[in-house]
C-alpha cells in the first residue's frame, strides 16, 4: 500500500463516542442509525479489541466493506520492546502520521505488573515543554501534544500485546498478573513523557473513552494524572473528567522547587497546595498523592521531612517517595538508603502513608523520569546503556 493510501484510511480505534459518529456520517450513514452503530464498534474496537472490521459479526456484511475501505482499525506501531529482569516492559512505539508532513510521532510507555495488578504509564505529549532538571524527559524539546487517539492507543496496544481482551491469552515470559477476573492493565497513571495538563483536552477526552464502562472499563479511581503543578488546569480536571491526582512537589521550599520544577516560579507553592485543597472530589478516601523525588543532599534532610508534613496539613495526601532514577548526563544523584527511611519515616510517623516507590525497570530507562525518545531526530532510538 502506498503511503497516500495509508494516510487516507485514518484509524477508528482510540476515537471518542462522537468522532466514531462523525467518522460513520462521513461514510453516508443516516442519521438515525448513528448511536446504534456506533455502540456496535465501540463494542468490537474497545470491549472485544479486534483488530478488522471482518470480526465484527453483528454489522451486516456491506458495512463492514465499507468501513474497510475507508478506516482501519490500526494501533501505534511497536518499534522496539525492551522487558526489564523485574518483568516491567518499555515499548517504544511509532503514532500513524497525523497530516502529510508528520513522520509518524515516537513516544515511549511502560507496563509495570505487579501480583494485583498491572500499571500502565501512559505519555500525553511527545517531549515536554517543561524543564525539570532531574528529569529525561525534560531534555527532550517538545514535539507535540498526542491526540485523544494516540493516548488512548497506549492503552489498546498494551492490552492487545498482554493479551487482555476477552478470549486473548496472556504472554509467559514475564510477569503478567492473572486469574480470573484480574486484568494485565488493571491501573492507569498519566507519568509518561509530558504535561498532562497542557494537554488537558486531549487527556480528559481519553480519560473517559478509558474509563467508559461498555468498552475499556477502567474506573476512574484507578486513572491518575499526574502533573508539576499547572494551578489554574487542576480545577478543571477535578470539574471535568475527575480521576485521581497525583503533584510532583520535589521540594517543601519555593526557592528550591524554583530551581527543580521551574513552573514553580509561576504558580508557587502555596497556590499549588490550594488548588490542591480545592480539587473538586478529594476526600480522604480519594487522597492526592504527592509525588517527591529523592535527590542526595538536595531535598532529603529530615527538616524537609518535617516541613513537608506541616506543608501538607489540612490536605487528604498521601506521600510517594521517588528514588531518583539516574540517566545519562544527569546533574543528581540519589539518596542514600538510609536517609530515604529516615526521611519516610518521619512522613509515616506524622500519619501518612509514604510508600517508597520501588525503582521499576531501570536497567531499561523505564523508571520515572527516564523516557525520552528521538523524534526530533526523526529516527528510531539507540538503545542507551544506563551504566
Ligand atoms: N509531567 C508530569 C508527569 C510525568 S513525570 C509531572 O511532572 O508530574 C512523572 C513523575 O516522575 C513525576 O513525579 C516526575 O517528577 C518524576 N520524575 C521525573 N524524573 C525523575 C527521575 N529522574 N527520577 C525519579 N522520578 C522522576
Ligand atoms: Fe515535564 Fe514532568 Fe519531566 Fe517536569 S517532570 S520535565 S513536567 S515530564
Amino acid at each position: 500500500m502506498t503511503e497516500t493510501a495509508t494516510l487516507e484510511r485514518t484509524s477508528l480505534a482510540g476515537l471518542t463516542r462522537s468522532e466514531l459518529g462523525d467518522a460513520l456520517r462521513a461514510l453516508g450513514i443516516p442519521e438515525r442509525e448513528i448511536r446504534m452503530r456506533s455502540s456496535q464498534l465501540w463494542h468490537w474496537i474497545y470491549f472485544r479489541g479486534v483488530r478488522d472490521f471482518g470480526s465484527m459479526l453483528n454489522v451486516s456484511k456491506t458495512l463492514r466493506e465499507r468501513l474497510d475501505e475507508a478506516f482501519t482499525l490500526d494501533l501505534p506501531e511497536i518499534v522496539e520492546e525492551q522487558v526489564s529482569t523485574d518483568g516491567t516492559r518499555k515499548w517504544l512505539l511509532r503514532m500513524p502520521p497525523v497530516d502529510a508532513h508528520d513522520k509518524g510521532a515516537e513516544i515511549e510507555c511502560v507496563y509495570i505488573p505487579e501480583s494485583d495488578r498491572g500499571t500502565l504509564c501512559v505519555s500525553s505529549q511527545v517531549g515536554c515543554t517543561l524543564n525539570c532538571t532531574f528529569c529525561y524527559t525534560g531534555t527532550q524539546r517538545l514535539v507535540r501534544n498526542l491526540t485523544t487517539r494516540e493516548i488512548v492507543g497506549q492503552l489498546l496496544v498494551a492490552r492487545q500485546k498482554l493479551g487482555d481482551f476477552p478470549d486473548r491469552k496472556r504472554p509467559t515470559d514475564g510477569l503478567v498478573p492473572s486469574g480470573e477476573g484480574v486484568r494485565a492493565v488493571s491501573n492507569i497513571v498519566f507519568m509518561g513523557m509530558g504535561e498532562p495538563l497542557y494537554n488537558l483536552e486531549n487527556v480528559e477526552a481519553a480519560v473517559d473513552v478509558m474509563a467508559d464502562g461498555d468498552g475499556l472499563s477502567l474506573s476512574k479511581r484507578r486513572i491518575t494524572v499526574s502533573t508539576s503543578g499547572v494551578v489554574p488546569q487542576i480545577e478543571k480536571l477535578g470539574a471535568g473528567c475527575g480521576p485521581m491526582l497525583a503533584i510532583s512537589l520535589h521540594a517543601v521550599r519555593d526557592d528550591l522547587r524554583n530551581e527543580l520544577v521551574p513552573l514553580n516560579r509561576k504558580y508557587p507553592i502555596g497556590e499549588l497546595l490550594q488548588a490542591c485543597r480545592d480539587y473538586p472530589g478529594a476526600s480522604n478516601a480519594r487522597r492526592i498523592t504527592f509525588e517527591y523525588v529523592m535527590l542526595k543532599g538536595v531535598n532529603d534532610s529530615a527538616a524537609e521531612a518535617r516541613e513537608l508534613v506541616r506543608l501538607l496539613k489540612g490536605v487528604p495526601a498521601k506521600i510517594n517517595l521517588i528514588p531518583f532514577n539516574p540517566w545519562p548526563g544527569a546533574p543528581y544523584e540519589c539518596s542514600d538508603w538510609e536517609t530515604i527511611e529516615r526521611f519516610s519515616d518521619i512522613v509515616f510517623n506524622a500519619g501518612y502513608a509514604s510508600p517508597v516507590r520501588t525503582p521499576r525497570g531501570r536497567d531499561i530507562l523505564a523508571a520515572c523520569g527516564q523516557l525520552k525518545s528521538e523524534t526530533e531526530k526523526l529516527r528510531a532510538r539507540a538503545r542507551l546503556a544506563v551504566e
